[in-house]
Order: C-alpha cells, then sequence, then structure tokens
C-alpha cells in the first residue's frame, strides 16, 4: 500500500483552490490528473521583477516593477481603443494601457489618487512610456510578493500563467518532507539538498543557469526518477530471474536442417547474435535478452534458431506478436522455412474460438507443438505448456515489461528474448529493460534496394498524386501513411478516410485503406489485398499497421512528417526497399517546417543507420519523445532527460544494485525510503516483486 504521506500527493489536482473544472482539463493535458504531477511540471523559463527602477530610469523593452501614482482614467472612446491610465513618479509619466477593459475592474484595482505596484513590461510609444496589461497590480504592502523572480510554466490552450502557477504552488505547499531514498554519500558528494527543498528550488529559478537539467535540484529531481526507474526495473527482473534458471542446449541437428534450406545465408552479423543466444540459452541462469535491429534486418530467422536450440533440447518455445496481423505474418514465415524440418508449430491468436482452439491447446499442453506463434491469446489462462523453454517477444514496443514476464512464467524456467524492431541507444536500452543483456544485428541485408529520401512541402500534394500515378503504371505498390495522433484522433481519421477516398477517384478502386478503427477481418483483407495481387496502394494511419513485409512495395509517402518521430519515420521508410528494387520515400510536410523537423528530416536523408538515427533523435528532442507518440511503450520520464542525465542513469543503476545485495527486501530505513520513492514515481507494480510489497 502507498505510504499514507504520500496520499496528498494522490488527490485529484482537482482538489487545489483555482484548478477549477474549467482549468482542470488543461492542467490535467499539461502535467496530469493528480497533485503529484503538478510538482514535475518544473518551470521552462521566469521573469525577473526584482528590478525596481524610477520611471525616468525604467527602460523600454525590459520587465521592472514599478511603484505608480495614479494620476487619473481616460477611458476609451471607441471599442478599438484602448482605456489609458496615466501614472507618475516623482522621476516622471508612464501610461498603462488595456484594450477591452471589462466593467469597473479599472476603477477598482487603480484608484485614482492611490500609489499601486505595477509590473509588466515597459514599452515605449512615440514620445510615451507605456506599459499594456500589466502582470501584476498590487497595494503598496503587497510589494515584496510581486518583486520577485518569477517562474514560467509552459502552458496550453485552456490556461493561462497565473491559474497555472497558483495550481504548482498549491501543489507543492502538500508535498511533505520525506525521507531520504538517496546513498547519503551521493548526496553529499552531488552536494544535493533534501527532495522537498530540491522540489521548492526547481521551481523558483533565480537565474536561467537554474532551468539548465544540470543545475543542483533539477539534477537531484532527475536522479529520483531515474532511481525509481532502476529499482522498477531491478525488482520485476530479479523476479523474472528469480527461481532456477535451465541450461537450454541443443545438438545442432534442427537448426543445420533449417538453416541449409533457407533460400539466402545469414548475414555475420545474424550469425553473431544467433550465436549469442545459442550461448545464453545454455547457460544454467535465465536468459534475459534482447534482440535489437532495424526493420527487415533480419531478426525472424535469429529469433527462430534461438526457438529451435529449445526443440532441439526436447522442449518448446513461444513467439509473441503485438497485433494479430504481425502474429499472421510470422506464422506464415516461420510455416515456411520450418517447412520438411519435422518440427511442429501452430498458430494461437485472439481470434481462435471453439473446437480448433482447444485442439491446439490439448496439443500444446501434451508437448505435441513444438512452437507457437500467436498474440496476447499466448499468456491468457488455460494456455498450458507441456514444457516452454524460451519465450520470444516480438514487441516493438507494445508490450510492457509486466506482459513479457508474464509470458516468461508460463514456463517457471523459461528463457526470454525481446525482439525490438526500434534502435534504441544505450541509455534507452537501460530505462525500459534494466540491464538486459542486448545483440545487435546491424548493417543492410544483401540484395536490398537502396531508398531514397525527399521531403516536400504538403502543397505539392498534385505533383506527388502525379508520381504515384506514374510510379504505379510501373508497377510499383505504394504505402501512403497518414498520422494518427491521439488527441485528434477523429479528425486524422477523416483524414486519412479522405485521402482514401480521394486516391480512389483518382486511381480506381486499387486502392485499399487500414487503420486502427477497423476491425481485425477487415484490416487483414486490406493488408491481404496490398500483400498480394488486390491493391496496389494503401492508406494506412500507423507504423503499426503497416508493421508487415511487402518486398514488392517500393514507394512511402508520408504526410505530415513533422508530426512523426524520427524513428517512427525511419520504421516507415524501412518498410519500402526490402525487395531488390531500389525504394523512394517522399516525406510531405506542412510548411513551414520547425527546426527539429528539418533536423529531423536532414538526419533521414543522411543515413539510413537505424541506430545511428536513434542517437541523433536522443540529442534532438530527448528520450521522452523519441519514439514519437504514446504506442512507444517507453518510460516516460517528467524530471530526468536521458539527452542530459546519462551520467546519472549509470549511477543510479549501480546504486540499485548494491541497495538490493544488502537489503534485498528493502526492509532498512533506506529501504522503506525507496519503497516510497516507488510510490512517489507510480512504480506500485514493482513493489509487489517485494516480500511484503
Ligand atoms: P525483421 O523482423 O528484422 O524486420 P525479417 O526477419 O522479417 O526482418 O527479415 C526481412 C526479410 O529479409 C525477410 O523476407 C527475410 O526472409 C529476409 N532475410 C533475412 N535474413 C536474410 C539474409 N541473411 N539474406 C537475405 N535475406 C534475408
Ligand atoms: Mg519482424
Amino acid at each position: 500500500m502507498r505510504p499514507a504521506i504520500l496520499n496528498p500527493l494522490f488527490a485529484k489536482a482537482t482538489v487545489l483552490p483555482g484548478v477549477g473544472t474549467r482549468t482542470a482539463a488543461a492542467v490535467e493535458h499539461l502535467a496530469g490528473p493528480l497533485v503529484v504531477h503538478l510538482l514535475w511540471h518544473l518551470p521552462s523559463g521566469l521573469i525577473d521583477r526584482r528590478h525596481a527602477p524610477k520611471v525616468a530610469e525604467a527602460e523600454a523593452g525590459t520587465t521592472a516593477t514599478l511603484t505608480l501614482r495614479i494620476d487619473r482614467h481616460r477611458p476609451s472612446p471607441d471599442r478599438r481603443r484602448p482605456t489609458k491610465v496615466l501614472c507618475s513618479d516623482e522621476t516622471g509619466f508612464i501610461t498603462l494601457v488595456f484594450f477591452h477593459a471589462r466593467g469597473d475592474w479599472l476603477q477598482r484595482s487603480l484608484p485614482e489618487g492611490s500609489v499601486r505596484v505595477v509590473s509588466g513590461r515597459v514599452e515605449r510609444y512615440g514620445d510615451e512610456l507605456q506599459m499594456a496589461h500589466p502582470d501584476h497590480i498590487a497595494p503598496l504592502d503587497e510589494r515584496d510578493s510581486v518583486q520577485t523572480v518569477e517562474p514560467v510554466y509552459p502552458l496550453t490552450a485552456g490556461i493561462t500563467a497565473k491559474p497555472m502557477t497558483r495550481a504548482v504552488r498549491a501543489a507543492l505547499a502538500k508535498a511533505p518532507a520525506l525521507p531520504e531514498w538517496i546513498e547519503p554519500r551521493l548526496v553529499e558528494a552531488r552536494h544535493w539538498s533534501a527532495w522537498k527543498d530540491a522540489l521548492a528550488t526547481a521551481h523558483a529559478p533565480e537565474s536561467t543557469a537554474d532551468l539548465e537539467p544540470d543545475a543542483l535540484a533539477r539534477s537531484r529531481l532527475a536522479y529520483d526518477e531515474l532511481l525509481a526507474n532502476q529499482l522498477a526495473l531491478a525488482l520485476v527482473r530479479r523476479s523474472a530471474r528469480g527461481g532456477r534458471g535451465r541450461a537450454v542446449a541443443g545438438d545442432g541437428r534442427l537448426r543445420a536442417k533449417v538453416e541449409a534450406a533457407l533460400p539466402f545465408r545469414l548475414t555475420g552479423s545474424q550469425r553473431q547474435a544467433a550465436d549469442e543466444i545459442a550461448a545464453d540459452l545454455a547457460r544454467e541462469r535465465r536468459m534475459l535478452r534482447l534482440l535489437q535491429g532495424d526493420v527487415g534486418s533480419g531478426k525472424t530467422v535469429v529469433a527462430l534458431l534461438a526457438m529451435l536450440v529449445a526443440v532441439e533440447a526436447g522442449a518448446q518455445a513461444a513467439l509473441m506478436a503485438p497485433t494479430e496481423l504481425l502474429a499472421q505474418q510470422h506464422g506464415a514465415t516461420l510455416g515456411g522455412l520450418l517447412e520438411g524440418s519435422g518440427v511442429s508449430f501452430a498458430l494461437l491468436t485472439g481470434r481462435d474460438k471453439g473446437r480448433e482452439r482447444e485442439a491446439t491447446l490439448t496439443a500444446l499442453a501434451a508437448g505435441e507443438i513444438d512452437i507457437l506463434v500467436g498474440t496476447h491469446a499466448l499468456f491468457q489462462k488455460g494456455v498450458d505448456f507441456h514444457d516452454l523453454a524460451l519465450a520470444v517477444v516480438d514487441e516493438q514496443h507494445r508490450f510492457g515489461v509486466h506482459q513479457r514476464m508474464m509470458l516468461a512464467r508460463k514456463g517457471p524456467a523459461a528463457d526470454l528474448l525481446v525482439m525490438t524492431a526500434t534502435p534504441i541507444p544505450r541509455s534507452l536500452v537501460l530505462t525500459a529493460y534494466g540491464d538486459m543483456d542486448v545483440s545487435r544485428i546491424e548493417g543492410r541485408l544483401p540484395g536490398r534496394g537502396a531508398v531514397a529520401t525527399r521531403a516536400m512541402p504538403l502543397e505539392r500534394l498534385d505533383e506527388v498524386a502525379a508520381a504515384v500515378g506514374r510510379a504505379r503504371a510501373a508497377g510499383a505498390k505504394v504505402y501512403w501513411v497518414c498520422p494518427l495522433v491521439e488527441e485528434s484522433e477523429t479528425v486524422d481519421l477523416a483524414a486519412a478516410t479522405d485521402r482514401h477516398e480521394g486516391l480512389r477517384q483518382a486511381f480506381g478502386e486499387r486502392v485499399a485503406l487500414v487503420h486502427g478503427r477497423m476491425k481485425a477481418a477487415e484490416k487483414d483483407a486490406a493488408m491481404a489485398a496490398f500483400a498480394g495481387d488486390g491493391a496496389d496502394i494503401l492508406v494506412a494511419t500507423t507504423v503499426v499497421e503497416v508493421g508487415v513485409d511487402v518486398p514488392a512495395a517500393t514507394v512511402m509517402i508520408v504526410e505530415h512528417a513533422e508530426r512523426f518521430g524520427l524513428a517512427q519515420l525511419h520504421q516507415l521508410r524501412g518498410r519500402v526497399g526490402r525487395g531488390e528494387k531500389p525504394g523512394t520515400c517522399l516525406l510531405l510536410y506542412a510548411a513551414p517546417l520547425g527546426e527539429t523537423a528539418r533536423a529531423r528530416i536532414a538526419i533521414l536523408r543522411e543515413t539510413d543507420d537505424g541506430f545511428r538515427i536513434a542517437e541523433e533523435d536522443l540529442r534532438l528532442r530527448g528520450a521522452g519523445e523519441l519514439l514519437g507518440t504514446r504506442q512507444s511503450g517507453m518510460p516516460e520520464f517528467h524530471l530526468a532527460d536521458l539527452a542530459h542525465h546519462e551520467e546519472l542513469l549509470a549511477v543510479a543503476r549501480d546504486d540499485v544494485r548494491l541497495v538490493l545485495e544488502r537489503d534485498p527486501e528493502l526492509e532498512s530505513e533506506r529501504g522503506r525510503a525507496l519503497r516510497t520513492l516507488l510510490y512517489l514515481f507510480e512504480r506500485d507494480m514493482a513493489v509487489r516483486y517485494l516480500r511484503s510489497g
């Protein structure tokens, strides 16, 4: 259970004064639904209001806090012109300017003849010094609360600076002092302050240096988050590794047979990965390994060789895919590769029902099926293996750590191999998987056509359509991807449907559509049409929907490329150039391009090395956004920024290792503080892996 001390932070943000129903949606969108999320909403800038000159010394273009006598109101003569409030001090005159002032608010807050503290940006208008819509107007005795350095928070539609600042302040007021969870010597060496103080400091920047990721307060908070992440992963991993592993070793008989029947030769990189995995399987301890390889790098056959080790050892293996479609595709591929090998293999997806499903399950439990391929359906109740030795998860970031572990638990000592098609920098591997062992497949497969990448503004859609027409006439197959972003799902869906309609009008019936809202059977039909002879253009909404292998496809068009992450674009591009023919990837963007989008496109044009692209992307945008939209399933950090805090990540990992050696169940004083840390960062699940969780 969450320690009671944290409860105030886990109330809805709407309990805070100033977060009404109107602002709640904006606050939730920006920070999150709970009070604790507001703590993580750190300022992105500051306004220094400490400068308090006399009017004569006030400089145009700067922010100043002035003490003014209110001389006279000069009401707006018509709706288009502002109300002016003429003010002065003993050194000069300044005019406060208000457009669309409502009611008698101005009269009340700036009564003629009174003295007020006014803070805002000073401008010069002709000969006149002006301040339009001051940020603060206060009586003299509140001067100290105005003449400060004010944090500036990221905002969104639906909320302005003042209520946002007020909400964060209210959240900070609820933050309790918490026991220290960081190793005391580290706290000392880094000159960090206690959590609560660091939080207060991070929200009260005094200079731009305080906003930098390496500012003391910010780095301490980042460390907290990384520590929670590493600790949670270590606990999950320990439980997965827990119990005895088993040595899974084969005699190579099936592997040799299958390899001999392959229509190609393994590359050096594939061979090395396969060997690493086989060696790891043969070890007594439980395997937890990540197989990283770019789209189309040939991971499937490496996974198959791993599974054959299990079969050679007399046990079973399972391969789990993130979608129905991919499961089917893996099924078809493996079915082909296994032909004549004598290995028995079956497919199990959520769609299998009734007698057939029963038959598969019975055969599986009896050990008559050697390799089972499927979707989430694999780790449901009632799916019992005779002897599962290896679980392979082809995840493309769709599965959480816990689901992976659930599958591994189908076999009491089963080894786990996770395949990922998104090249991930080392530091991210660490945050998403803990220190899993990693095998990488690098380089392009032989005989693959190169892909030319071009970028164009969306306005040139007509030209693009004409080019598509020509390519199609020459026998090419074309992917046409429209973006799908959570917030505007309906709009985007409409855009995809419209595009589909438009292309149909231009090119006739042979244009298929696939999107996330379609029924599985409809999706499959559309995909099958595109993969087969039924369609030459496929309009699709997301990466996952096109996560299939159509070697004949040579053109990839991405609309609104600026809305995709670099890794996503790279993945999409990887869908073409899978056959011998060279491919084309056209990135259509809405002009003008922002700086990041421009850099992203430049990188894509420069290289097709997925690992390099991933590293560049991390540098460009930080980890949170690295993998594009939410579907990534990667941990999202609020406070840590891996582009800057990679070093802290390594420290956190080492620290976690030490702590768990000394205090495996987190029962010491520091151990209990660490439990609080896990709850603070909503890693409640991880606590369950402790004996008294
Ligand atoms: P990934 O799963 O890594 O995206 P796949 O395993 O689906 O890639 O491989 C992509 C294609 O390349 C498949 O059609 C596969 O048969 C083929 N392939 C795999 N290894 C080789 C190789 N060494 N030489 C040529 N083709 C290969
Ligand atoms: Mg694959």
